[in-house]
């Protein structure tokens, strides 16, 4: 283990970090209690946290606190760490980029490294066509800025989203979002024209894609009009609803129907992206082109990035100046987003989400074989979840749900949970975890679902 320097105990972060579980104190032990007693003194308390921790490094597969408890993180930190945090290639990017220049906005002296950003995004993004990128900060902001250009491009202002669709915190992203609690309740008035369409949950709703395209797709024609339809947007596989895939055929139908209607189709990649899922953008698993991508998470190791990508001619429809903003595509981000994506093109961790996915699969899938209260395993590559159900009644159980993952917490796993019920643990690791790490905390999920 390398220290920060030798008089301190503080490990350093990234891949040398010692791979391992070790609780030492109860969860929080004293130094992060004390932290989080400020915290709540200090943050408003809207802003939650699920871990009772305060964190002081982190790499690999592990996340180390204050008190020196090594925790193994099956997050990522809501699948944005994905080549691993304090990655040694982006920590040196950062670091040379800093010391040269932290900021110019690029509205107003543009820089290279936006440039490079752009031009990889519109490389790696599904569809062998023309495209352009714009770089904003957050996966809410890209999603803003996506429907911004859609509705410019087509000249028509309803857009369409999901049951179970998760986009974001600000005004227009919650009104797209699908659930009241917690991200909804008590804050509107939200953003007019916005609707909402039941998509694809085989589990629960038993139809095929092409059955549950139809269904949406009569709705929008009936109750919207494809005339007035600016944008359709979607997650290809929905990750704060459930990691809900939908049925083969479905995807594909509604890009159909936005390309036979002038409706621009927007992938929400923000969680799915880079790698998560076994391929560098869920789309292609589906055989999709979206008209437009919407990136952010996974994208830049944790430094503030996101973009929107997708075909050049709809891109430009927004005049000089409407698109921007003043840290967008900010520098130290785009060295990090430019050393993540060498590791995600160069490092093999498509082929590490594959290999992730299998191992979650199987175990899963043998806790699944003996214990009914696993209703549905599903996800791709390192984006798995587990659906927890009633095993009579096959009634979602958030009770159980927030057991076992409470027990996992108390055990020095990382572990989150989501789903519109609220009944879903989803699998979410670094792609720098270690097979034995997984496997450890595949254990310590086991151990808790039979104490439960
Ligand atoms: C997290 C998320 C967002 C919002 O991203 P922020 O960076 O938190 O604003 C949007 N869409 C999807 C699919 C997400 O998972």
């Amino acid at each position: 283990m390398t220290l920060i320097d030798e008089t301190s105990t503080i490990p350093a972060g990234g891949p040398t970090l010692e791979q391992v579980r070790r609780i030492v104190t109860e969860l929080p032990g004293p130094r992060s209690a004390a932290i989080l007693a400020r915290k709540a003194d200090a943050v408003a308390s809207g802003v939650a946290h699920s871990m009772p921790v305060s964190v002081v490094a982190a790499g690999g597969g592990v996340v180390v606190d204050a008190d020196g408890n090594s925790l193994i993180d099956l997050g990522s930190g809501i699948a944005v760490t994905s080549v691993g945090n304090a990655h040694p290639k982006v920590a040196a990017a950062v670091a040379a980029q800093a010391a040269q220049f932290t900021h110019t906005c690029f509205m107003v002296s543009p820089y290279e490294s936006y440039v490079d950003v752009a031009e990889a995004l519109n490389r790696l993004t599904p569809g062998d066509f023309a495209k352009k990128t714009a770089l904003f900060n957050s996966g809410a902001e890209a999603v803003e800025n996506a429907i911004k250009i859609a509705r410019k491009h087509t000249g028509r202002q309803a857009v369409v989203a999901f049951d179970h669709g998760y986009h974001g915190r600000t005004n227009l992203t919650m009104a797209l979002t699908a659930k009241a609690m917690p991200y909804k309740a008590g804050f509107g008035p939200f953003a007019p024209e916005v609707y909402r369409v039941p998509g694809s949950y085989p589990y629960r709703d038993g139809l095929t894609g092409a059955e549950a395209a139809e269904r949406a797709i009569t709705l929008i024609e009936k109750q919207i009009g494809a005339d007035s339809l600016a944008a359709v947007i979607i997650e290809p596989i929905q990750g704060e609803g459930g990691f809900i895939v939908p049925a083969d055929g479905f995807l594909d139908a509604v890009v159909a129907w936005c390309r036979d209607n002038g409706v621009v189709f927007i992938a929400d990649e923000v969680q799915t992206g880079f790698a998560r899922t076994g391929a560098m953008f869920a789309s292609e698993i589906f055989g999709i082109e979206p008209d437009l991508v919407t990136t952010a998470k996974g994208i830049a190791a944790g430094l503030p990035l996101a973009g929107v990508t997708g075909r050049a001619e709809i891109m430009d429809a927004a005049h000089a100046g409407g698109l921007g903003g003043t840290y967008g595509g900010n520098p130290i981000a785009c060295a990090a987003a430019l050393a993540a994506i060498d590791a995600f093109e160069n490092d093999g961790l498509i082929e590490r989400a594959r290999q992730i996915g299998e191992v979650l699969t199987t175990r899963l899938g043998a806790m699944r074989d003996s214990d009914a209260r696993l209703g549905d395993i599903r996800g791709h590559g390192a984006m798995i979840a587990v659906e927890f159900v009633d095993a009579e009644t096959g009634a979602p159980d958030a009770a159980l749900t927030a057991a076992v993952a409470k027990a996992c917490v108390a055990e020095g796993v990382i572990i989150l949970t989501c789903g519109t019920f609220g009944n879903v643990i989803r699998f979410l690791p670094p792609l720098s975890i270690g097979d034995d790490l997984l496997n450890e905390g595949l254990d310590v999920l086991a151990t808790a679902l039979e104490r439960a």
